[in-house]
C-alpha cells in the first residue's frame, strides 16, 4: 500500500497525521492497524517505507523508517498531450496514461475538441495521484491547465515529439530511435500527440511538423481516441525502455 504526502508534511523526525479521508480508506477499507508497514510517496520522486503509529478511521500517523528508491521511472519524460476527450473518457485516459509512466498530461485544446468548459484539472489531479498510489509510483504527474493546439506547439523548448495520426506515418520503432538516449538523438522529454475523438487535421499534423514533431502510426486500423492514448503511451513507454536497456548492454 503506497500514500501520497504532501512533501511538506514529510518528516523524519515527526509522524505523519493523513488526511480523514486517507485515513478513513486505509483503516475501514484495507483494514491497516498499528504496527502495519506501509509506502510513503512525496509526488516528486522520493518515497519512503513507514510504519503505522497509531490507526482510527478520521486520524492515521504514520512515522518514516527509511527513505527507499524505486526504479520505475523511465529515463526519458514521457508526456502525453491529448486533445481533450469527452468525461469520462478524459478520466480513464489520465488514469491509464499515470499507470504505464506519462510524466506529465497536458489537454489540448484542438480544431475538433467538443468539451471546451469541461476541464477540472483538481479532479484530474486527483486522479494521477490515485494512480501513482495505486501502482507505486514516486511521482505524481502534473496534469496541466488546457492548452491551445498553437499555443502548446509555440511554447515548447528543447523537446523531441511524436504526433500519432489516423491517416499514417512512420513506425513508432523507427521514430523513437531518432529520440530517445542511446540512439542518435536525446531529448528530457518526448511529447506524444494523440488527437480527440473527432481526429487531427492535415493542417495540425502539418504545423507540428514544421515544429519538429514525427508522424507516427498506430498500426493498421483507426482505433477510438481513449484507445490510442493508452496504447501510444503503453507502447512508448515499453519501447524506451527497450531501447535504454539493449543500449546499455551494448
Ligand atoms: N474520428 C476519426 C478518428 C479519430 S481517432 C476518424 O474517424 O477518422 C483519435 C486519435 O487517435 C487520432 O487523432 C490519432 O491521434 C489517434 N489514432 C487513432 N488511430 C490511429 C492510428 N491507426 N494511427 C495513429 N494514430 C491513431
Amino acid at each position: 500500500m503506497t500514500v501520497y504526502v504532501h512533501p511538506d508534511e514529510i518528516s523524519k523526525k515527526h509522524g505523519i497525521l493523513l488526511s480523514a479521508e486517507k485515513s478513513r480508506y486505509l483503516v475501514t477499507v484495507l483494514r491497516s492497524k498499528e504496527g502495519d508497514e506501509i509506502n510513503v510517496i512525496d509526488g516528486r520522486g522520493r518515497a519512503y517505507r513507514a510504519c503505522i503509529a497509531s490507526a482510527s478511521k478520521k486520524n492515521v500517523s504514520i512515522n518514516i523508517i527509511e527513505e527507499v528508491f524505486p526504479q520505475n521511472e523511465s529515463s526519458i519524460k514521457i508526456v502525453l498531450c491529448q486533445g481533450m476527450l469527452k468525461g469520462e473518457k478524459m478520466d480513464m485516459v489520465i488514469q491509464k496514461a499515470v499507470e504505464l509512466g506519462a510524466s506529465a498530461v497536458i489537454p489540448l485544446v484542438t480544431e475538433r475538441t467538443i468539451p471546451r468548459h469541461t476541464a477540472k484539472i483538481s479532479r484530474w489531479q486527483k486522479i494521477a495521484e490515485e494512480a501513482a498510489e495505486q501502482c507505486g509510483r514516486a511521482v505524481v504527474p502534473d496534469i496541466k491547465e488546457p492548452a491551445e493546439y498553437k499555443d502548446f506547439l509555440e511554447g515548447l523548448t528543447n523537446y523531441c515529439g511524436i504526433i500519432f495520426w489516423e491517416q499514417g506515418g512512420i513506425k513508432l520503432s523507427e521514430a523513437l530511435k531518432r529520440t530517445v538516449p542511446g540512439s542518435r538523438g536525446r531529448c528530457e522529454s518526448l511529447y506524444v500527440v494523440v488527437g480527440p475523438e473527432g481526429g487531427l487535421s492535415e493542417h495540425e499534423v502539418s504545423v507540428a511538423e514544421a515544429a519538429g514533431f514525427i508522424r507516427v502510426s498506430l498500426g493498421k486500423r483507426i482505433l477510438r481516441a481513449e484507445t490510442a492514448a493508452i496504447v501510444a503511451v503503453a507502447a512508448v513507454g515499453l519501447m524506451i525502455d527497450d531501447i535504454e536497456a539493449q543500449a546499455c548492454s551494448s
